[in-house]
């Protein structure tokens, strides 16, 4: 795979959306998505000018991440309670919190190692069955029970992960409605929140995200290629 080159067509694709509603390529990061990829690959990536790598299981970065070179690591993926110990101290931040259990336990582990977490809310905004996230009507519920309990957690943002469509143009609206939360929430005034991030957009659709106002993509295939799942490590 020529993984030089795919960064450096998803970069152009990503400056191109930006472009159209008056932003820039740098006003999106781009998160490369490593699971199932091994650490030359990742590597490979980072000396490419990859500079946040997001992993979707537990298992996966504590493997991986004596090997990487240094890099932000992002947990996107569902996180369980009993496994926010093994990353609390390895993360850059935490896409995917739904509960407020879990924002408590990332309070927790945080504190005993002396660090404030950045998190973002996982907003399931087609309500699909499959998928984790909180309902759009939850949203506003969960950043204020958060922001009450949990100290050492900062809230940056939140996540969206759209259905998966053949025509990307009919995800637009699930990103739309994250994206008003977003300028909403982002208008609360409190210490430990401070919205910088909205997290929306992968291989098949981030072009649509950042239309719809995404300023953090995260895309795996469209630089690695695809997964291999017979590699697949557990959770
Ligand atoms: C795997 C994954 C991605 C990347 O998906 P691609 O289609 O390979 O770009 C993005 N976000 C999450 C939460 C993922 O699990």
């Amino acid at each position: 795979m020529p993984i030089r080159e795919n960064i450096e067509y998803v970069n152009r694709l990503k400056a191109d959306a930006a472009r159209k509603c008056g932003r820039t390529g740098d006003d999106v990061l781009l998160v490369a998505v490593t699971k199932l990829h091994d650490v030359d690959e990742i590597n490979e990536a980072i000396d490419c000018g990859i500079t946040d790598i997001g992993e979707n299981k537990v298992q996966e970065i504590v493997s991986k991440y004596d090997r990487v070179k240094p890099v932000r690591w992002h947990l996107i993926g569902h996180l369980q309670t009993n496994k926010v110990k093994y990353i609390i101290d390895k993360v850059a931040m935490i896409h995917s919190v739904d509960s407020l259990k879990l924002a408590e336990e990332i309070d927790k582990r945080a504190a005993q190692h002396g660090l404030t977490m950045d998190i973002l809310i996982q907003v399931n905004s087609a309500m699909e069955e499959s998928k984790f996230g909180i309902t759009t009507e939850e949203t506003g519920q969960l950043i204020q029970d958060i922001l009450a309990n949990c100290p050492n957690v900062r809230i940056r943002g939140l996540m969206c992960i759209a259905p998966f469509e053949d025509n990307p143009e009919d995800a637009r609206v699930y990103f739309e409605e994250v994206r008003k939360l977003y300028d909403e929430y982002g208008k609360i005034q409190h210490p430990n929140l401070d919205f910088k991030y909205l997290s929306m957009g992968m291989s098949n659709d981030f072009e649509v995200a950042i239309e719809a106002g995404s300023n953090l993509i995260r895309v795996g295939t469209m630089i690695f290629g695809a997964r291999d799942y017979s590699k697949k490590q557990g959770e």
